[in-house]
């Protein structure tokens, strides 16, 4: 037998056929997995016998994946949905106040965040570009989320501002940053974990049959405790699968009104006996918000789910 005995390990790193398991004294083997199990992804905990030949590039085998208290999925060519990380304490949703905040592109991340049962922060970036009269504007715009129970945090990587709050909400937790292109996520990683840089990103899984590049996903610890999933496919997080009814629950204010309305398959939006139309109208919902939601659901209406390409 190649193998040593089973022992509990942490999946550091994924590409190819492989994932990268840490033992728990720190150690990490290169693995490959037994046949019967169906997924294996980043911050999964696991079943694994080292290999007895260290030399080996790949010498583990991973036998079990233990039961994921969460999981972060996206749409994928083969499987319609493939989990990407697993056991995620919350959600950064990143966003930037340049070229202009758009608070429909937060709800539509905080609605996936939600449809995983994943905590969302919201932070927002580059505040630097702000005035004074600015700041205070984006200030009242987003006490909206503050009340009905986000954490939102206002954020600089170029003047630091916000960086150490930002710091002591990922200490001891695994988080994900989650955004659109160009928001400042590689700014804000490479800031928080200078050791980060290549990391994350295409890397060579020379080992199987024939050279292939693949995507790999990493698990970062920061310096000061809490750990980070990153790769390309968890950036991309959004919410593209979700029925309606999830996308209504999805704005978690909402909820408390829902079931309630006179129609059951009430659309909220002129039918009578609205539950949520007479909470915009008492200002318990905002008017922002459910413009937001319907703006959601019309784009989802003409939007087909756009899948991953095969690799
Ligand atoms: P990503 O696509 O979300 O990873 O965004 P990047 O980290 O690549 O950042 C996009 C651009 O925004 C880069 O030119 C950064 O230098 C710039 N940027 C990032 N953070 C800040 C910030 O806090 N303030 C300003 N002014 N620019 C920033």
């Amino acid at each position: 037998d190649t193998l040593m005995p089973s022992q509990a390990g942490l999946v550091v790193g994924r590409f190819g056929q492989h994932a990268d398991v840490e033992d728990e004294q720190g150690k990490v083997h290169r693995c490959n997995m037994r046949r019967n199990i169906s997924s294996v992804v980043c911050g999964d905990q696991v079943l694994f016998r080292p290999g007895k030949d260290q030399t080996l590039t790949v010498s583990g085998v991973i036998e079990a994946v233990e039961d994921r208290k969460s999981v972060l999925t996206r749409p994928d060519y083969y499987d319609g949905i493939k989990p990407v990380a697993a056991n995620i304490d919350q959600i950064i949703v990143v966003s930037a106040v340049v070229p202009a905040l758009s608070l429909n592109i937060i709800d539509r991340y905080l609605v996936a965040a939600e449809d995983v049962h994943i905590e969302p922060i919201i932070l927002l970036n580059k505040v630097d570009m702000l005035d004074e009269q600015q700041h205070k504007e984006v200030q009242e715009q987003l006490a909206l989320y503050r009340d009905i129970g986000y954490r939102v945090l206002l954020v600089s990587c170029k003047s630091g501002q916000g960086m150490d709050e930002l710091a002591a909400l990922l200490k001891d937790k695994t988080s994900v940053f989650v955004g659109q292109s160009g928001v400042g996520k590689s700014s804000l990683i490479n800031q928080l974990l200078p050791d980060a840089e290549e990391a994350i990103g295409d890397i060579s899984d020379n080992s199987g049959l024939g050279q292939h590049t693949t995507t790999a996903a990493k698990l970062l610890r920061f310096p000061g405790g809490g750990s980070l999933i990153d790769s390309p496919g968890v950036r991309e997080f959004s919410l593209w699968h979700l029925p309606e009814g999830r996308l209504t629950w999805g704005f978690i204010e909402f909820r408390e009104f829902l079931g309630g309305c006179k129609f059951r398959d009430c659309k909220h939006r002129d039918d009578p006996g609205c539950l949520l139309r007479d909470a915009v109208g008492t200002g318990q919902i905002s008017q922002q918000r459910f413009d937001s939601y319907h703006k959601i659901l019309a784009g989802m209406a003409e939007q087909r789910p756009s899948y991953s390409k095969p690799p």
